[in-house]
């Protein structure tokens, strides 16, 4: 297992996502309730009704829903252990290497500045797909 550890330093967004109700018919013959049933009418096997059922399954988006198939698909990724709220960029992630380097306010406001005019018009259409979205400036870790 190549589980690899980084250290993501910088913006990072907080997205509430919506939810989606997503409906699955579910068919099946009582006396045969395994028994894989296709869009007949009628049991295959004892010719007994066919009992349909609709499950409702309530579902959150994640950001690759939202992106998937736009122009803004690459920008932005979950962080996949952390809370599905939290979106990482793909590109402007920073690394923890052996060197310190010192983060000061005026590096937290020029990235953040940066970061907001760099992905402008992604941001802008994300917030027409969900409830809210916040860019923040942290850090964590990111599991590859
Ligand atoms: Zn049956």
């Amino acid at each position: 297992m190549g589980l690899s550890k980084d250290t993501h330093i910088g913006p990072y967004l907080v997205v509430d996502f919506k939810k989606t109700v997503q409906e699955e018919e579910i068919r099946y013959c009582k006396t045969h309730p395994k028994l894989k049933q296709g869009s007949a009418k009628f049991c295959s096997e004892c010719g007994g009704e066919i009992i349909v059922e609709v499950l409702k399954k309530e579902e959150k988006d994640g950001i690759f829903d939202i992106l998937e198939g736009t122009e803004f698909e690459d920008d932005f990724m979950d962080s996949k252990y952390l809370a599905d709220e939290i979106c990482i960029p793909n590109k402007s992630c920073y690394y923890l290497g052996d060197e310190v380097e010192e983060i000061d306010c005026q590096t937290i406001e020029k990235e953040l500045s940066e970061f907001l005019v760099e992905n402008r018009e992604c941001l802008e259409f994300i917030k027409t797909k969900v409830n809210s979205v916040a860019v923040k400036y942290g850090c964590f870790y990111i599991y590859g």
